[in-house]
């Protein structure tokens, strides 16, 4: 199993402490920002400390493209409404897809955004064609459109709509998907037959433009469409489950990062990705409560 998580990327070691971070809990893959989500402002890539940070994944084995860059969530490629915010995510995209290249990430997850107070034809039409905006990307970079759970007016909440969002790109090649396993059971999917999911998302999507996967347990019952993240078997999925989706041999070379929520404002990342690469369920949310 490929196992990583959401990993920090602050100051005074930037991406070097966030592979330290991510080796910590027994990580061999690890997803980061670039910078604050909610912001723009990025520090120069010479003081990211991106050489000792790749010399320390090659000490450990792990190659490069298992680094997956998030880009920020004000990034709203689907907005129609407001010129502005869609002229901000294409350029910023721009600079990030850059960053990724120079840091030497390969895939940079997405989400394809909300359509506001237009409708979903024209959200999935907007998303399309800003992203055609970019051209074609550096070698070797690629945006993994994000599945998501259908929270307000998100757009890509099925396989449909992600596939009609790739079959009007230009440079196709340069795109992929990430799936995120809270956000597909949200928008309806049965995550205790992951084969099932996966022979969908081969007939709408194909397979092997599947790069990411996002294992979260979720807190709400499936089709909630709400997106909110629970502890590995602490949610509505289940430990089994989502072992299962671990473990399934046809994404066995698939990374599967974790974004689970902080208890007591720290990470349970070491002993959730323990409790997956052991195969055995602890109850970690009920133990901290009696606690
Ligand atoms: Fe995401
Ligand atoms: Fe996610
Ligand atoms: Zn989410």
């Amino acid at each position: 199993m490929i196992l990583g998580c959401h990993v920090q990327m602050k100051a005074p070691d930037y991406v070097l402490g966030s592979v330290r971070e991510a080796l910590s809990y027994g990580c061999d893959a690890m997803m980061l920002y670039t910078g604050a989500p909610q912001n723009t402002k990025r520090k120069a890539l010479a003081d990211m400390k991106i050489g000792e940070a790749r010399q320390l994944m090659k000490e450990r084995g792990i190659p490069m493209d298992r680094m997956i860059i998030h880009a920020p969530y004000l990034i709203n490629p689907a907005n129609s409404v407001k010129p502005e915010v869609a002229d901000l995510a294409v350029t910023f995209l721009q600079e990030e897809v850059k960053r990724t290249a120079g840091i030497g990430a390969k895939y940079i997850v997405l989400h394809p955004g909300s359509f506001t107070t237009t409708d979903q034809v024209t959200g999935i039409r907007t998303a399309a064609a800003q992203l055609n905006r970019l051209g074609s990307l550096p070698a070797n970079t690629v945006i993994c459109l994000e599945t998501m759970a259908g929270k307000g007016t998100e757009i890509g909440r099925s396989f449909e709509e992600l596939a009609e969002i790739l079959s009007a790109l230009e440079h196709p090649e340069c795109y992929g998907v990430c799936l995120d396993t809270c956000h597909i059971h949200d928008a309806g999917y049965d995550m205790n037959d992951f084969d099932g999911v996966l022979d969908r998302f081969d007939q709408v999507i194909g397979l092997s433009r599947l790069h990411v996967i996002h294992l979260n347990d979720s807190k709400n019952i499936r089709g909630a469409g709400k997106d909110r993240h629970a502890n590995i078997g602490c949610g509505e999925i289940g430990f089994e489950a989502l072992l299962a989706a671990a473990e399934n041999r046809r994404t066995a070379d698939i990374p599967k990062i974790l974004e689970t929520p902080y208890i007591n404002g720290k990470p349970e990342y070491a002993r959730e990705i323990a409790m997956l690469r052991n195969r055995k369920f602890e109850d970690i949310l009920n133990e901290k409560n009696e606690s």
